[in-house]
């Protein structure tokens, strides 16, 4: 497709989103906050009610229609899912978040290091891929060690060569980073895992709406993502393992459906993936993310990074003409998802919002879940604007507008 036909195609997935034919403050509303969650399209919204309507049921137990139809349902998304990053089924153990799947990885490996040990992250990870692992090391005696950032954002390679090492025990980076956009050398750090025989990990949860996924080709150990963030439904996630990756993984969470057998003192457990997926799981968001699946495959997630990188190289172009703005990441938009994190002097990120919003802009500000992030560029927040495969070019040009009059909104104290 050619760049207007790319356009237009875009433009048309609007009407599909019945959130964003509102207006927020007597304007269209804008929705740059895709990063904390995307709007879902009306397929998902009525998968939801569907399920509720017709076939609610808990899955894997009973022998009656509803059950056996829910159960259906249910398992085969786990083959789609499956398919979508070119796993296998028995390879995707559904969570609640991508939150989830990161604390069932930290658990679920703890018997794997000991004092002494290291795992690595990296100094722009989101608090979920942080704090697990340091639970886990204050409980094992192992060091948390960080690779360091080069100055326009990106993994610095020197840093990540020297802190992973035949110490290392896990390395976990996200893929995307969820504040500074970029797309991280992923190749390099596995490999670089793989050498000294660590397991790899990539948080994906700002990667999957924005870009084709295939683990195998990635050939990491686990890839974790939440369904919300690529216009599914809340409250369902993913961990994705190899096979042989699962089998050394621990379950962390206990009870019914993850056994096969309970005996007084002891039980045996179920097989893979089930053996990872406690209680009732979250079956009608399930359900309905294989709904935001299919949309992003009718869509094409080549289409997607394709559109999303024209409104990248608009928006980077369009923001370096707006005064006294500091924008963090990676300059060139090949190095970048459409992910914008920036302060403009003088004004607060929080007020920065707020302005914004008057003009029924949704933008993010604060530290992102990504406080060492925050330390290491010396601010306590940022502005961030994350789009989606629904946002526009006009759309930039409206925010941008809104940018360069925030100064004199804020100084005359016309903020609310
Ligand atoms: N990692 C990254 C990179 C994220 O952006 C987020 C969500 N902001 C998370 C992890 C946590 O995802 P969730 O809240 O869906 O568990």
């Amino acid at each position: 497709m050619d760049e207007n036909k790319l356009i237009t195609f875009f433009k048309k997935k609007r009407k599909d989103f019945p959130i964003l034919k509102q207006k927020v403050k007597g304007h269209d509303l804008i929705y740059f906050d895709n990063g904390a969650t995307s709007q879902k399209p009306q397929v998902v919204i009525d998968s939801l009610v569907e399920y509720y309507t017709k076939y609610n049921s808990n899955v894997h137990r009973g022998i009656h229609t509803l059950s056996e139809e829910a159960t259906l349902k249910f398992e085969a998304v786990r083959g789609r899912v499956a398919k979508f990053i070119s796993g296998n089924e028995d390879e995707i153990v559904f969570t609640n978040g991508t939150t989830q799947s990161l604390n069932f990885l930290a658990g679920g490996l703890s018997h794997k290091v000991t004092k002494g040990d290291e795992i690595v992250i990296s100094r722009m990870e989101h608090h979920a891929n942080i704090v697990p692992w340091q639970e886990l090391c204050k409980r094992t005696g192992a060091k948390l060690k960080y690779i360091e950032l080069t100055d326009d954002g990106r993994l610095d390679l020197k840093s990540a060569n020297k802190v992973i090492n035949d110490k290392t025990r896990i390395v976990s980076i996200a893929h995307v980073s969820n504040v500074l956009g970029t797309v991280n050398q992923v190749k390099d750090i596995i490999k670089l895992a793989k050498k000294f025989g660590a397991y790899s990990i990539l948080d994906g949860a700002q990667a999957v709406p924005h870009m084709k996924i295939n683990v195998r080709d990635l050939d990491c150990d686990f890839y974790v993502f939440s369904a919300h963030k690529m216009y599914g439904p809340t409250g369902v996630g993913v961990l994705y393992g190899k096979y042989s990756s699962l089998e050394d993984l621990e379950p962390v969470n206990f009870g019914g459906s993850m056994i096969y057998e309970v005996f007084g003192e002891e039980s045996t457990y179920n097989k893979i993936p089930f053996k990872f997926e406690a209680g009732t799981p979250n079956i009608a968001d399930v359900i309905a993310f294989e709904k935001a699946i299919n949309y992003l495959e009718e869509t094409g997630l080549d289409n997607i990074t394709k559109y999303e990188g024209l409104l990248t190289k608009y928006f980077l172009e369009k923001i370096s003409q707006v005064e006294d703005l500091t924008l963090y990441g990676p300059k060139n938009p090949k190095d970048r998802a459409a992910v914008f994190s920036f302060n403009i002097e003088g004004i607060h990120s929080h007020d920065m919002s707020s302005i914004l919003d008057k003009f029924g802009i949704a933008i993010r500000a604060g530290h992102h879940c990504a406080m060492p992030l925050m330390a290491n560029y010396n601010v306590s927040a940022t502005c961030r604007a994350s789009l989606g495969l629904y946002n526009t070019i006009e759309e930039i040009d409206k925010f941008i507008e809104v940018l360069k009059k925030a100064k004199s909104i804020y100084e005359k104290g016309d903020i609310f």
